[in-house]
């Protein structure tokens, strides 16, 4: 670093030049959200190479998504627009227990609480006198999933995310980030300079440099800075979530338009299909240890529900993180600090909060130690506790094939087993910290997967039993009936979006 903390103390922080290596949607995040929240005289380039391109994946979002469009100042017809965007309410988890079997994990609450008590404890106490629906006919978005409706709110609106095409999303975000000053530079890095732990240029293949004060390493799972260039070690979590391939392959758009992602698990992993305005977007996950990479594609093409509309392309990774996300001037964020699984539609979201966190912990010219390291406690913390909810899904599996048997029989982290004991004692489930997934989420796919509670909160024994049948009948028809009012999410984006609806005029 050229200056010493206490130096830049007197200066000021003043105006540093950052460097994004990549282009992908973590890279075109942050220069977005650099342009519009940086001022005084930051310079921010960012390097790409069309000739490596992007893993050109990652459609489908969760509701904070709409955060960071909105702090951004992007309009949500004009986004959804621009990116072939459809709303997704939640997502379907098929055939995880039992071939036939399906729940939604829908955002947003579920149930009404009763005072202190958290709704799913009255739903146990119901379940238990065999007076019980589903869980999900108490969460609003699950009804209108169903039904393939969906209203934005307030009022009596919904809670709701996004799936959009990858690629229209990155190109969305360039034209934001290059009106607010960033500087792309076209060009395959082919060194990268560094001294000691710092990041000092790049070079890129047609001899230029390009140096910086500080970098951030968007060069997907290549991890070109952080990994190679700073040798961080990465922790391998296969043991637990050994899904190491993916092959993705879009087809025609299908009828209706679902407001929700789906995740249909097979005999070694799982498939998604995220409906787009103009596509589907298929994609079968599995561990290659399970399943071979032609039997793999040969499922997909089996399961398309409508006419391939482009070539199988064949993605593989590792589940884990590099064991700092931040080091020296060098922070990575997206595919080069980690990668877990889309099951949960987490990726984008952890790209997210690390720009978020990147600006929290914003360096002056020297970024002080106790601040990378509460960076880097965070952000493990982060991704931590999503690993623990996605090796929920997998470990409580009611199917009858080796992948799914040896993800029944795995020894589990000691955070996730602390949690499961809770609910298996009592029925309680306890979110700590800013851990991503609150008690709803949780109780959601504890519940949907069969996983067992040990009990209810006693003070949901204070409505007697024919009380608390009829207030559950009465919320479930609430619910249902709110979710018939909607207009349908075809509709929808056809009136927001102006695009072609199934039977409606654009
Ligand atoms: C199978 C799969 C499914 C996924 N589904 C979802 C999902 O549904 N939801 C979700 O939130 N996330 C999902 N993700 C994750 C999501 O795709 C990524 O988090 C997101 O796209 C960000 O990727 P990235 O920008 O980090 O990497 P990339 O898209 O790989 O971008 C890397 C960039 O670095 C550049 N680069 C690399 N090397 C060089 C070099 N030498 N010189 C110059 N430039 C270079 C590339 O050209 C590119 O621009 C999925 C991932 C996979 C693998």
């Amino acid at each position: 670093m050229p200056r010493s903390g206490s130096a830049a103390q007197q200066d000021g922080p003043g105006p540093l030049s950052v460097v994004i290596a990549g282009g992908g949607s973590a890279g075109w995040m942050a220069a977005a959200a650099f342009a519009r929240f940086l001022e005084r005289g930051h310079a921010v380039t960012l390097v790409e190479s069309e000739e490596i391109g992007t893993v050109g994946v990652g459609e489908a979002t969760i509701p904070q998504i709409r955060l960071f469009n909105a702090a951004l100042g992007i309009d949500e017809a004009e986004f959804l627009r621009a990116t072939m965007g459809t709303i997704k309410l939640g997502i379907a988890f098929d055939g995880w227990t039992a071939p036939s079997s399906h729940y939604i994990h829908g955002f947003g609450s579920v149930g009404r609480d009763l005072g202190l008590v958290p709704f799913h404890h009255l739903w146990l106490r119901a379940q238990a006198l065999g007076i019980a629906g589903p869980f999900g006919t108490h969460s609003p978005n699950v009804a209108a999933a169903w039904a393939c409706r969906f209203k934005a709110g307030p009022p009596g609106g919904l809670v709701h995310a996004y799936h959009f095409d990858a690629g229209l999303y990155a190109a969305f975000l360039r034209t934001q980030a290059e009106a607010g000053g960033v500087t792309r530079l076209e060009g395959r890095i082919a060194r990268v300079e560094t001294a000691g732990d710092t990041v000092v240029a790049l070079h890129l293949a047609d001899g230029r440099r390009v140096a910086g004060d500080l970098f951030v390493d968007a060069t997907g799972f290549r991890s070109l800075l952080l990994g190679e260039a700073l040798q961080v070690p990465f922790s391998d979590w296969s043991h637990w979530l050994p899904c190491d391939r993916a092959i993705a392959m879009p087809c025609a758009r299908a009828e209706p338009l679902l407001p929700f992602t789906r995740a249909i698990a097979h005999d070694a992993g799982w498939r998604w299909r995220i409906p787009l305005q103009h596509r589907t977007g298929n994609g079968m996950v599995f561990s290659s240890r399970f399943m071979g990479e032609a039997e793999a594609e040969a499922a997909l093409r089996a399961a398309l529900d409508g006419a391939a509309t482009g070539e199988p392309r064949l993605l593989r990774f590792t589940a884990g993180r590099r064991q700092a996300f931040w080091r020296g001037n060098c922070v990575a964020i997206g595919l080069a600090s980690g990668f877990l699984e889309p099951l949960e539609s987490t990726s984008i979201h952890l790209v997210q909060t690390a720009i978020e966190r990147i600006l929290a912990f914003w360096p002056g010219r020297a970024a002080g130690p106790a601040a990378v390291a509460e960076y880097n406690r965070q952000t493990a913390f982060e991704f931590e506790r999503i690993r623990d909810f996605l090796i929920l899904h997998y470990w409580a599996n009611g199917r009858d094939a080796p992948f799914w048997r040896e993800r029944r029989e795995m020894a589990l982290p000691d955070t996730l087993a602390a949690k499961l004991n809770l609910w298996r004692e009592s029925g309680r489930v306890v979110r700590e910290g800013n851990e991503l997934f609150t008690e709803t989420g949780w109780a959601q796919v504890l519940i949907g997967q069969g996983v067992e509670a040990g009990g209810w909160h006693p003070l949901a024994d204070q409505m007697t039993a024919r009380e608390l049948g009829e207030w559950l009948a009465l919320q479930a028809r609430l619910v249902r009936d709110r979710a018939q009012r909607m207009p349908s999410h075809a509709e929808w984006i056809a009136r927001v979006a102006g695009a072609k609806a199934e039977g409606v005029a654009a």
